[in-house]
Formats: C-alpha cells, sequence, structure tokens
C-alpha cells in the first residue's frame, strides 16, 4: 500500500505519472527502446524536449522573449549562476532574505558583484515575509524566494518596483499562475513540483542578458544552452521526460489557474485543523502561511508529546512530515500532486491527538 507522501522534496508527483514513467522505463510510446537508452539527439528525445519547453510556455502564458531551459546542478547552481550571468563586477542587485535557501544564494551570487540585502526576516526565525521596503532602482535586479519551503511561508504581493525580479521558485512553480511581466528570471530545481531530481527548469527573459562583461565558462553561460535548445551537452533524460509527464498532466487537469483554486482549499483544510486543535500551533505569521509546505510545532506547554504525534503519523502511513533537520517540528508538505484523501488521513491523526492527550 501506497503511503501518503508529505516529503518536501524530492516529493510526491502524480500517481498516473508514476505509472507512465515506469512504462517508458520498459519501452518508451513503442519505438521498442527504452527512455534510459535512447540518444538525446534521438528523434524521439527531441520531440520530448521541445513538447516539454511547449508546455511550460503554454502553462504559464510566456509571452515572446521568454526561454525555458532544463539544465542540471539543482536549484543551488542558479545561486551563482545568476549572479555570474545577470550581475556586473560593478553593478548591484538587491536580495530579500526569507530563508536558508535565500542565504544561501546571497552567499553565492555576492561572488560576482555587489549584494544589497534590503529586507530580512532573520530576526524573526524566519517566521514571516518583510513587507515595505524600498527596492533601489539602480539594482539589476531584486531577487526573491516565493516560498520558503523549509520555514513554510511564502510572498503573497510582490514588492512595488520595476526592477526586475530573479526568482527562486523551486518550491511553488506550477502551483499558481505568475504575474511574467515582474519576473526577468525563474528557476526551479524540478523536484518539489515538477518533477524528479536531476533537473532545473530556468526561465529567462532575453533583455536581462548579454550586460556582463566577464568571461563565463561555456557550460555555466545561459546562451549556450538557449542556441543549443538545452541540448548543447547531454540532458538528463529522463528526468525531463518525467517533467513532461507532469506537465501533460497539468494540462489535462486545467492548468496552474485550477492548481491554485485547489491548491488553497486544501492549504485551508489543514491551516483550519491546526488552529482548531489544542495540541498544535502554526509556525509562522498567517498572512504569510506557505500553501506548499504547512509547518506546525506542538502548542505551548505540550512539547513533551511530539514523539507521540510522529508515531500516530507513522502509524497511518504519514511519511515525511518532519521539520528540517535545521527546523524541527512539523512540517506537511502538499504540492500540485497531494490528494485531499491524504490531507484527510493527516486531520484525522491531529484530531485522534487532540482527542486522546488534550
Ligand atoms: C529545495 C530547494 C532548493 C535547493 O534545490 P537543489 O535542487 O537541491 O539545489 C533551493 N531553493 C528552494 C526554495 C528549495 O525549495
Amino acid at each position: 500500500m501506497k503511503k501518503h507522501n508529505f516529503s518536501s522534496g524530492p516529493a510526491i508527483l502524480p500517481a498516473e505519472v508514476m505509472i507512465e514513467a515506469a512504462e517508458a522505463v520498459k519501452e518508451l510510446d513503442d519505438i521498442g527502446l527504452s527512455i534510459l537508452e535512447i540518444s538525446h539527439r534521438s528523434e524521439a528525445f527531441s520531440s520530448i524536449l521541445a513538447e516539454a519547453i511547449a508546455l511550460v510556455k503554454e502553462l504559464l502564458h510566456l509571452p515572446k522573449g521568454y526561454e525555458v531551459l532544463f539544465l542540471t546542478g539543482g536549484a543551488s547552481s542558479q545561486f551563482y549562476m545568476t549572479a555570474m550571468n545577470l550581475l556586473d563586477d560593478a553593478g548591484t542587485a538587491a536580495y530579500v532574505d526569507t530563508g536558508s535557501w535565500s542565504t544561501k544564494a546571497i552567499k553565492e551570487a555576492s561572488l560576482f558583484g555587489k549584494i544589497e540585502v534590503i529586507a530580512s526576516s532573520k530576526d524573526q526565525n524566519f517566521s514571516y515575509i518583510p513587507k515595505g521596503y524600498d527596492v533601489p532602482d539602480s539594482a539589476s535586479y531584486l531577487h526573491l524566494t516565493s516560498n520558503n519551503t523549509i520555514y513554510g511561508t511564502q510572498f503573497k504581493d510582490w514588492p512595488e518596483t520595476n526592477v526586475p525580479f530573479v526568482c527562486d521558485m523551486s518550491s511553488d512553480i506550477f502551483s499558481q499562475p505568475i504575474d511574467i511581466d515582474r519576473f526577468g528570471l525563474i528557476y526551479a530545481g524540478a523536484q518539489k513540483n515538477l518533477g524528479p531530481s536531476g533537473t532545473t527548469l530556468v526561465i529567462v527573459r532575453e533583455d536581462m542578458l548579454g550586460k556582463v562583461s566577464r568571461t563565463i565558462p561555456t557550460m555555466l553561460d545561459y546562451t549556450t544552452h538557449i542556441k543549443k535548445r538545452s541540448a548543447f551537452n547531454t540532458p538528463p533524460t529522463f528526468p525531463i521526460y518525467v517533467c513532461l509527464l507532469t506537465l501533460r498532466w497539468l494540462e489535462r487537469n486545467g492548468g496552474v489557474e485550477k492548481m491554485a483554486e485547489q491548491n488553497l482549499a486544501k492549504a485551508q483544510l489543514l491551516y483550519d485543523a491546526i488552529d482548531a486543535n489544542p495540541l498544535i500551533q502554526g509556525k509562522v505569521n498567517r498572512e504569510d502561511r506557505s500553501l506548499m509546505n504547512v509547518s506546525f510545532v506542538m502548542a505551548d506547554g505540550h512539547e513533551d508529546k511530539e514523539s507521540i504525534f510522529w508515531e500516530m503519523c507513522e502509524a497511518a502511513d504519514c511519511s515525511g512530515i518532519k521539520g528540517h533537520r535545521t527546523v524541527g517540528g512539523f512540517r506537511a508538505s502538499i504540492y500540485n500532486a497531494m490528494p485531499v484523501k491524504s490531507i484527510e488521513v493527516l486531520i484525522d491523526v491531529m484530531n485522534d491527538f487532540a482527542n486522546k492527550y488534550a
């Protein structure tokens, strides 16, 4: 029996995608070969890559001028690749520090230009999204982390500015529509809401590029991958194929517009159950609560019951709800593919827990 998978990433994928991916490992679309053993230059794979890129453009309604790339190296490589390609030695980039991933992005970008951290929620252990700060017009870009996977906060409104955003959307891409005009570059490791680990989606607007004077190694230069349509070298063929299966699933299921509706309803169910539970409490500022990663802790005075709750979750086959090793507590990740049924099972566990121990 399959468990209820609340893992933060690699994470749950639609059940249909899992079956189709397994089929393609045996044989891809009656071509007499496995997806694992075909050339990245073959007709079959070229059409997979082209369809994946076209579906990203279609689902996110990308206007002309935006390029879609499937790269390797994880979102963590984008922490420096963005600055290397977009920020000149003499330039300044603005960053908002909303958690561990932003902090890492700041550290890596600092190698390539001046970084100004214009707002941070570090003072309160990243439990909120900073608001009401000024973005300097001179900044080459403003870097944001749209959803803070570890802490469970998410941007609901974007800062007022004309400076283009560079955004780490690893854990909420395809969970809702994107106001694309604000974004010069978006990156996302696939393994949260799009596919398996091994590929990173990058969406970049052409006018962001060609503005730095440094020499960029070929593999780290976005223009290389734009010119070669993500096949300059061997791309991660199987992860890209599984991303395509998820993108097709998204298209069949109403796209990001429908996902946004469902994600709001699913998160509401879970947050309501947390707020009504005398033994459990949310961890972050209410208005900044993430619709993807629901973080919670034992209520004050009930900290000693943490392991009891944990064991009850395990017994109900709710997997992966322990908080990140750096922050503790609990975190239920409820990405697009999370069925309402699984959330209801977790809510039943929470209610049982309160009935027995409150
Ligand atoms: C998981 C995650 C990362 C790290 O991704 P890797 O692909 O492991 O490098 C970065 N940013 C956010 C917001 C994440 O959720």
